[in-house]
């Protein structure tokens, strides 16, 4: 594997400005008066919501990679908490995340990791990428669907509908943890996902890219730290194979399964 330097490509900056009043909103929690236990609570259960639910079970092992199968009002729920973590649409979402199993650590991977942490964690995103071109070819399975289709349009105003309906229910301080801190919070577990965990922890399998296992980032997004298991077998539901390995969404899945909502359930043999 070769290391490249950042290509020059096109800033995004309607990405950029969004990204950082994001950020700055954040900072919002150290004025006086912004901060209470029932803000933090909503910042915890939707950080859950969107973060888990929506994400890591919805948006990458349901839909990316369909390692299990739910009923459509329930794909769509689900669909539905995943576009509330404003991480773009869920079109955009899994077609840059297929591309990234596709050329992982190679050219075409959309967070390249050769190309260093920052690059992997978020300054792809901060850029317009040729690959953005590309997601169609990739997402021909959601494409045509009327509720992914409202769900990639509509990623914005349902975010302000969240914030108004915080806003009406605990006034400022619940705007400022349920959307700014949930969100920061939520995007760097995200992207620790592309980033720590192709840098950072132990490889099980000598897969093709430098995926590693990190238990830091398992905590943080849901079990997805187990992410080197996860490039050895894309389609298995459960990324922590061995005991010790917690995946809290597998556990999520397990549960779906045994009220039985979530079938064809896909999985692996683990490491002996
Ligand atoms: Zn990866
Ligand atoms: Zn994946």
């Amino acid at each position: 594997m070769t290391t490249t330097t950042a290509p020059r490509l096109p800033l995004d900056w309607v990405t950029i400005f969004f990204i950082g009043a994001i950020h700055l909103g954040a900072l919002l929690a150290f004025v006086p008066g912004m901060t209470n236990w029932s803000a933090v609570g909503v910042m915890l259960i939707l950080y859950f919501i969107t973060g888990g639910l929506g994400i890591t079970l919805g948006f990458h092992r349901l839909i990316t990679h369909r390692s299990f199968e739910v009923p459509k009002g329930l794909e769509y729920f689900l669909a539905f908490c995943g576009t509330l973590a404003c991480q773009g649409g869920p079109i955009d979402w899994v077609g840059l995340h297929r591309l990234h199993h596709l050329h992982s650590d190679q050219e075409g991977d959309p967070h390249d990791s050769n190309r260093g942490f920052w690059w992997s964690h978020m300054g792809w995103m901060l850029h317009h990428l040729p690959q953005d071109q590309e997601i169609p070819k990739y997402t021909k399975d959601i494409n045509q669907d009327g509720v992914y289709v409202f769900l990639q349009n509509w990623m914005l105003p349902l975010q302000v509908g969240l914030g108004l309906l915080l806003f009406a229910l605990g006034g400022w301080p619940w705007v400022v943890w349920g959307i700014f801190v949930r969100l920061v919070f939520v995007y760097h577990a995200t992207w620790f996902v592309n980033s720590a965990t192709h840098k950072y922890g132990y490889r099980t399998y000598e897969t093709q890219d430098r995926s590693t296992n990190c238990w830091w980032v398992a905590l943080l997004a849901f079990g997805e730290g187990w992410h080197n298991n996860h490039h050895a077998f894309p389609h298995s539901a459960r990324h922590g194979l061995r005991w010790w390995e917690i995946d809290a969404t597998w556990m999520m899945i397990w549960a779906l399964q045994k009220l039985g909502l979530a079938t064809k359930v896909r999985l692996v043999n683990g490491p002996a």
